[in-house]
């Protein structure tokens, strides 16, 4: 991955930070373009058309949840957040806006590189094969067989039930990405009700337990307590 040339968007009026950033993601190979401010932002996004990118919230000119619900009435480009706002609220209305993941400062270098890699492998996967749902899905020794509707860990099948499959098909169709329980909610059942959240807390249960992951592991689905689930699609995070 040193050779890539995506382009990221870097909207971050901290100059420490940015200077941080900057370093980190031109010495993985990736062009960076930034912004200091949301106005600027929206010029260089309109301008640059980047591939990603990295949204600071607290922002000198307006909030950073503006750019992001602009760039989402017409573009599906990937949007990390990068916020110093660290409550399960902000970050659940920035995922629910579009955002692909949440990350909070202080962060990890290893952790952001790793959700940026995470995000546009998918992305540009999806973009490339435009066949979803039919077809496979892998990551590493996890498949899942969209036609047959059927997952398998190293290449045995995990029995699971309709409601447990199509949380983890739907999650896989958005790996990378973190997803609210609102939203996976939506998806799966296609309304909330009052028991939503505490039904999928169950099926994940089931689904964990099948997978064979020990509680408070991430071998393939991180729970982000009181915001929502993402696959992972990357190297065993945790
Ligand atoms: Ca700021």
């Amino acid at each position: 991955m040193m050779n890539n040339k995506y382009k990221v968007l870097l909207i971050e009026d901290d100059a420490n930070i940015r200077s941080v950033v900057t370093t980190l993601l031109e010495t993985e190979g990736y062009q960076v373009i930034w912004a200091g401010t949301c106005q600027l932002a929206l010029a260089l996004f309109a301008s640059h058309r980047p591939d990603i990118a990295i949204l600071d919230l607290g922002l000198p000119d307006r909030d950073g949840m503006q750019f992001l619900e602009y760039v989402r009435r017409d573009s599906l480009m990937p949007v990390i957040v990068l916020s110093a706002r660290s409550g399960d609220r902000d970050k659940v209305t920035a995922l629910d806006a579009g955002a692909n993941d949440y990350v909070t400062k202080p962060f990890s270098s290893d952790e952001l590189l790793a959700r940026i890699r995470m995000i546009l492998r998918n992305y540009h996967h999806r973009a490339d094969s435009g066949k979803l749902p039919g077809g496979k899905f892998r990551v590493r020794d996890l498949v899942i067989d969209y036609d047959a509707r059927q997952v398998f860990i190293d290449g045995r099948e995990i029995k699971l039930s309709q409601t447990e499959y199509n949380i983890v098909a739907l999650l896989s169709e958005h790996c990378g990405k973190m997803m609210t329980y609102a939203a996976i909610i939506r998806g799966v059942w296609g309304y909330p009700d009052e028991g939503s959240t505490k039904k999928l807390q169950v099926n994940m249960a089931n689904i964990r337990k099948k997978f064979g992951v020990r509680p408070g592991e991430a071998r393939y689905i991180t729970n982000e307590l009181g915001v929502g689930y993402r696959m992972n699609g990357e190297r065993d995070d945790g």
